[in-house]
């Protein structure tokens, strides 16, 4: 069973200008990504997986914006497969009614990212979305990597400062994107002492095949494996591309004497059972 729990639906207007003007410049060094994301297109990237994570991004910064209620209809329209996240904006005064008005809605988590929407993960706006996540059982699924849009804060992007918000709120679930890419070290630390944090390997594996590789190595060495959950981040990645990604991942080993992943170790990733540890079940 694959459940996938980063994936995207979003038009390319809802992503907006800046996200947009960067992929099609070829400057995120994806290559060439249709970002356009509509509820056909998302239900069929989505046939190897019994579950889906899905959301889109709202970020003032980033002049992005997808309605928490697109996603909440297309989940709605698959039940038991399709899992609806609301994407919240710290810097909305209205954070926290939204989040009431998500749940509401049915949507089960929340999509954050303080290099999108400019916030720092321990300042107090994100403080208050955090400590309502936890009181309202919503995990959150963060984009705590680089990335290359020019006025993007890199200094809020680093995995380490999920050290702090997981010891404030230590019953919240975090997804940590991308396995912190390229921070991979950082997200390691992260996920190794807190219970109630993951990392999800969606991205950056398929893409950057070595840099996928040191970072499998290092979770593995660090017996943290199991913190590792499956995600495509579609559009960008397919599942079919990232699984490939993960069970190739050794050919860097071939003929060296680098470590390598165990297979079973790798199935156990593409096969976790996401929703159970999130308390989405
Ligand atoms: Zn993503």
């Amino acid at each position: 069973m694959i459940v996938d729990v980063h994936s995207h639906l979003s038009t390319r207007q809802q992503w907006g200008r800046f996200f947009v003007e960067m992929f099609d410049k070829g400057a995120s060094g994806h290559g060439s990504v249709d970002l356009e994301v509509t509820p056909e297109r998302h239900w069929q990237a989505m046939e190897p997986a019994a579950h889906a994570i899905v959301f889109g991004i709202n970020s003032h910064a980033l002049a992005m914006r997808t309605p928490d209620e697109c996603i909440a209809e297309y989940a709605a329209a698959h039940p038991g497969k399709i899992i609806g996240f609301m994407s919240v904006d710290p810097n909305n005064p209205d954070a926290l009614r939204q989040m009431q008005r998500g749940v509401d809605l049915g949507l089960r988590g929340i999509k954050m990212s303080p290099v999108y929407q400019h916030y720092d993960p321990n300042g107090e706006l994100a403080q208050r979305v955090h400590g309502a996540a936890q009181e309202m059982r919503l995990p959150i699924l963060t984009h705590a990597a680089f990335h290359c849009i020019a006025n993007t804060p890199m200094e809020w992007a680093n995995p380490l400062h999920y050290d702090r918000v997981a010891r404030d709120f230590p019953n919240l679930k975090i997804i940590l994107a991308h396995v912190g890419l390229p921070w991979f070290t950082d997200a390691m630390v992260v996920i190794r002492k807190h219970p109630n944090v993951f990392a999800d390997i969606s991205g950056g594996i398929a893409l950057r095949p070595w840099w996928g590789y040191q970072a499998l190595a290092c979770c593995y060495e660090n017996s943290v494996c199991h913190k590792l959950l499956f995600g495509s981040d579609f559009p960008i990645c397919t599942i079919e591309q990232t699984a490939a990604a993960l069970r190739s991942v050794n050919r860097f080993a071939a003929g060296t004497g680098i470590p390598t992943i165990p297979s079973e170790v790798i199935e156990g990733i593409i096969h976790r059972d996401s929703l159970a540890l999130l308390g989405l079940a």
